[in-house]
């Protein structure tokens, strides 16, 4: 079997209600994403998903992978993963490539699923748990009512954690969103705050002083992800967790991450970092550096179904985010839809990523296919 093809779509879906943004963006009007399909003499083709900017994923594949790829073996994932790494030069070690590069990994391996008849998790290595603890994701900047009510649905639904954003430049708002989400879900659900790296050291300190008596579970991205001493310092001045990764690369990445002590919860997204193959390095790395994974995954359903297959197979693991706004790209464009149940995560049982397109619903969202 040889490579024969890669292409692009890049989708974008319209919001009904625009959301609220994060630290130091405005509110989105819709989701958007580009996936990576690569293609095979014998008929079979897998599926993946990119983190970079979707317009600009086309051109990358075609001038930079596509003439890699053609007529591999597209089994050996680990080996083109090398090849196409090596092929960047010092254009790649972080960033767009290596967001790309992730895509077509993860397509790769889907693929290989696809051959073997098995699903993703299940040819992994190890399986560690086929059911994934999650935690409910979103309340972005609202009104305070809104996030109370939501908190309160999601801890009903038997989410054991909930995660609000918070960082957009004013202390005061911060404590008020997070006292509102605690009051709503009581002291038994975890409470975790998302930054979006919007403070330096010393704001991000003192915001996490501030809200010590809301007993959060962590504190996320306090401040950019090149500044490891700062993560540092704050998890040895702070008493809740300091978690980070959604925006590092690679095991070079976060081995730094793991050597500096900079988090205590490891959150790498298989679509930014290197995709599953990366993925799974980085997991064994955090494994011998004592620090769980909580899988980040925030753009469709293609990316949210391989963090789950890679999930199972993290020997460290803490929870799977799950993200709970509008998200057509989650909901619309497959058969199946991911499913939890008591704040559980069901793995998808399909070959492969275990997903299968619903043409029309593709075609409804999708504005170029190179
Ligand atoms: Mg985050």
């Amino acid at each position: 079997m040889k490579i024969s093809d890669v292409q692009t779509w890049v989708l974008s879906a319209p919001l009904k209600k625009p959301m609220g943004g994060i630290s130091h963006s405005g509110p989105r009007y819709s989701r958007k994403t580009a996936l990576v399909q690569v293609v095979t003499d014998e008929g079979i083709s897998g599926i993946g998903e990119s983190f970079a900017i979707p317009e600009l994923v086309p051109a990358i594949i075609q001038h930079v992978f596509r003439p890699m790829l053609l007529g591999r073996d597209p089994l050996d994932a680990a080996g083109l993963w090398d090849l196409l790494y090596a092929g960047l030069g010092h254009h790649g070690q972080k960033g767009l490539l290596v967001e790309v590069l992730s895509g077509i990994d993860i397509a790769l391996w889907d693929l290989r699923g696809k051959k073997e008849g098995k699903p993703l998790y299940q040819i992994l290595g190890r399986v560690h748990r086929t059911r994934l603890p999650a935690y409910a994701a979103g309340l972005y900047f609202a009104p305070l009512d809104e996030l109370r009510a939501d908190a309160d649905a999601w801890a009903r639904l038997g989410f054991p954690g909930v995660k609000l954003k918070i960082g957009a430049g004013n202390l005061n708002p911060d404590e008020a969103s997070v006292r509102a989400v605690r009051e709503a879900v009581g002291p038994r659900v975890r409470v975790m705050a998302d930054l979006n790296c919007g403070y330096d050291y010393e704001t991000a300190l003192a915001v996490g002083k501030r809200l010590e008596p809301y007993n959060l579970h962590w504190l996320e991205e306090p401040v950019r992800p090149e500044r490891l001493d700062d993560y540092r310092r704050l998890r040895r001045a702070l008493k809740m967790k300091i978690a980070g990764g959604e925006g590092e690369y690679t095991r070079w990445g976060f081995g730094a991450m793991f050597e500096k002590e900079a988090v205590d919860v490891a959150q790498p997204d298989l679509m930014r970092c290197g995709g599953v193959t990366e993925g799974l390095r980085i997991a064994h790395l955090a494994e011998q550096f004592g620090v769980p994974i909580s899988t980040h995954a925030w753009l469709s359903i293609v990316g949210m179904a391989a963090s789950a297959h890679y999930a199972a197979a993290c020997p460290l693991f803490e929870s799977y985010e799950f993200e709970m706004t509008e998200n057509p790209l989650r909901d619309e464009i497959t058969v199946q839809k991911l499913e939890t149940r008591d704040g559980e995560l069901t793995l998808p049982q399909g070959p492969g990523l275990g997903l299968d397109f619903i043409p029309e619903a593709v075609a409804k969202y999708l504005v170029l296919r190179t």
